[in-house]
């Protein structure tokens, strides 16, 4: 039974599916492969491991192909995961259900002390007050069996 008057437009609200009862959507949970395992796993061990070009020393997160000397042949290393804000955004409209609790939320780039940039979440810090070139450290979250997360939060 509805209280809608027959022949009217429906408003906005009403064309919006009802969110369902119970906790919210989880949140996608990254799966590893060859070339980034030693990553998720520092991650769910407390540890930040990147890696080092062998032909340079440059440090990458384990997104990179290659170095930007050109060389393919790296080395996990494990590092403080200390650095700062590079660049960052604020988050206000969630791309997926399940981070719509978080809003609005931060990312950021995060500069590494040894080199190298990852971007991730910067957490326990209030939006407004991110600045370029603050600085950050790394926290962890696990969030399957052997796979964790890395974000951030002010040093
Ligand atoms: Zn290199």
């Amino acid at each position: 039974m509805t209280d809608a008057v027959p022949g009217a437009k429906p408003s906005a609200d009403a064309a919006k599916p009802a969110r369902p009862a119970g906790p919210p959507p989880s949140k996608p949970i990254p799966t590893p492969t060859d070339a980034n395992r030693p990553f998720f796993a520092g991650c769910a061990e407390g540890v930040l491991r990147l890696r080092r070009c062998l032909e340079c020393g440059r440090h990458h997160a384990p997104t990179r192909a290659a170095c930007d000397c050109g060389s393919v042949a790296f080395e996990w290393v494990q590092v403080a995961g200390r650095g700062t804000v590079f660049s960052h955004t604020v988050v206000h409209r969630a791309p997926d259900p399940a981070f719509r609790a978080d809003l609005p939320y931060v990312i950021a780039i995060v500069e590494f002390d040894e080199g190298g940039r990852l971007m991730s979440n910067l957490v326990n810090c209030a939006p407004d007050a991110v600045r370029v070139g603050m600085p950050v450290k790394a926290v962890f979250e696990t969030v399957a069996e052997g796979v964790g997360v890395v974000k951030f939060e002010p040093a």
